[in-house]
């Protein structure tokens, strides 16, 4: 019988989940996806005091923007004490682990001694032997007992081969003086409870997995199958962190990325095939496999996000877009049916803007007003003889019949005929009386977007701007 492939996500919700994060949940769903195998979603919320709800939130929030959808979950480690305490209890039972009474000031001697001898700062196994007198008025620690001879090997698939020798691992604490269980336990437990085939998640839990293997065969169980997954460097080749700007994924969402963007950016970071840098969420599945992830440590770049968001900004299906440009515009106080149709107004800004966050502050004009001119486009185009010829366009566009680009186009072609101007002369001052400055999309499609009663009412404003203005 084949074996289903069982991958599992598992955050703790002390921080905001991060895009480090993200890929590593992502590499784990691709994975189950790939082979038909099931993806679980597991909460490590056994700090107390670190954990929050906002976390968990974002987390669940941010798994649901980005589909990343699970089958299993989200299992919460905080509601599974129990299971933890029957397994430290078997533990002991089975003569695996033992209390510990040492005091912390003991400790800190051992570590002393140990450090003095050269060696690595450890727990030396005072109390694994049994305690004769064990002191009342402490509460024991339990301790797992480690092999103490042979090595533990994990035949990672990123990682290669990576050798642990048990003389070096100390008698990890598998439960805290107040009973709560620790976090190697708890994974352990976890992902043999939930079946996991394959655990992949960041390297920095690569010195966790000899002393959670060891915890496996001890429970009479394989280990799963090993891919820890290199961190995200920020530009400058540091660990990423705030500094570098987002952090937290929903923060990419207030900025006005795709979640499409998002995943693309993340499956190439560390990982290629060929020199293909587009993939469908289809493509990714056909095509990723963690063993051709880098060893070495990703840095970001966020020009190609930008890139990717906007290929998926102008690739996307408009209807997929209204909801969250109207989300964007909503988070500028803008009431999205102030305004002209989204569908139109994004098949017409698309083209111009690499966010659906830069696409809400750019389409503003089309549903409030300014509040003033850009100066200098005042300057130039609120002249005098401009005041002539917006009078012009007023008095044209208030009867032109069918309000559509290329209606409006032959209209402002027709009041620069008529005053014998280059079209130049005519676009520039309408498109600063109705957007404020001399920037927009064409001039045929903002008087579109804008629609008849906002363009006449600028076009109105504008010319008593002027005669406000300019001395005659
Ligand atoms: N809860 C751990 C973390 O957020 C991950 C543990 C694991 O994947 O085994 O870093």
């Amino acid at each position: 019988m084949t074996e289903v492939v069982r991958t599992r996500f598992a955050p703790s919700p002390t921080g905001y989940l991060h895009i480090g994060g993200v890929r590593t949940a992502l590499f784990s769903w691709l994975y189950a996806r790939k082979r038909g195998g099931q993806f679980i979603l597991r909460i490590e919320d056994t700090d107390r005091e670190r954990s929050t709800d906002e976390a968990i939130q974002i987390i669940l929030e941010g798994m649901q923007w980005l589909g990343l959808d699970y089958d299993e979950g989200p299992f919460y480690q905080s509601r599974r004490y129990d299971r933890y305490k029957e397994i430290i209890q078997q533990l002991i039972d089975e003569d695996h682990a033992y209390y510990c009474y040492c005091s912390k000031a003991e400790l800190e001697i051992m570590r002393e001694t140990a450090m003095a001898r050269g060696e690595k700062p450890r727990y030396n196994g005072r109390c694994r032997h049994g305690v004769e007198n064990p002191p009342d008025d402490i509460n024991p620690v339990v301790r797992f007992k480690n092999p103490l001879e042979g090595e533990v090997i994990i035949n990672d698939c990123i990682q290669g081969r990576v050798v642990y020798q048990n003389h070096e691992l100390d008698d990890l604490i598998i439960a805290r003086s107040d009973g709560t269980p620790t976090y190697n336990l708890t994974v352990a437990v976890d992902d043999v409870d939930m079946r996991i085939t394959h655990v992949i998640r960041g390297d920095d839990h690569l010195n966790n997995t000899p002393r959670q293997m060891n915890i496996f065969s001890t429970l009479g169980q394989t280990a799963p199958v090993y891919a820890h997954v290199p961190l995200i460097l920020g530009e400058d080749g540091k660990r990423l962190s705030k500094r570098h700007g987002a952090v937290s994924v929903l923060e990419y969402r207030e900025q006005g990325y795709l979640p499409q963007a998002l995943l693309n950016y993340l499956v190439r970071l560390g990982w290629s095939h060929g020199d293909q840098e587009i993939f469908s969420v289809d493509e990714m599945i056909q095509n990723f496999d963690i063993e051709n992830v880098n060893k070495s440590a990703a840095a970001v770049n966020p020009d190609k996000l930008l890139w990717l968001n906007q290929h998926y900004l102008k690739s996307s299906p408009i209807e997929s877009l209204v909801e969250p440009l109207s989300a964007q515009l909503r988070a500028i106080d803008i009431d999205p049916d102030a305004g002209p149709d989204l569908a139109r107004l994004i098949e017409v800004q698309r083209e111009r803007c690499t966010t659906l966050k830069l696409m809400a502050a750019d389409s503003q004009i089309f549903f409030r007003k300014f509040d003033h001119y850009d100066p200098q486009a005042a300057a130039k185009h609120l002249t005098n003889e401009a005041a002539a010829v917006l009078e012009a366009l007023k008095n044209h566009l208030e009867s032109v019949v069918g309000w559509s680009a290329p209606v409006l186009h032959e209209a402002v072609k027709a009041v620069a005929d008529s005053l014998e101007l280059k079209l130049g002369k005519v676009a520039q001052p309408l498109r600063v009386a109705l957007c404020g400055n001399a920037i927009s999309p064409s001039i045929d499609v903002t008087l579109e977007l804008l629609g008849r009663d906002k363009t006449l009412a600028r076009i109105i404003r504008a010319i008593k701007y002027i005669h406000d203005h300019n001395p005659a």
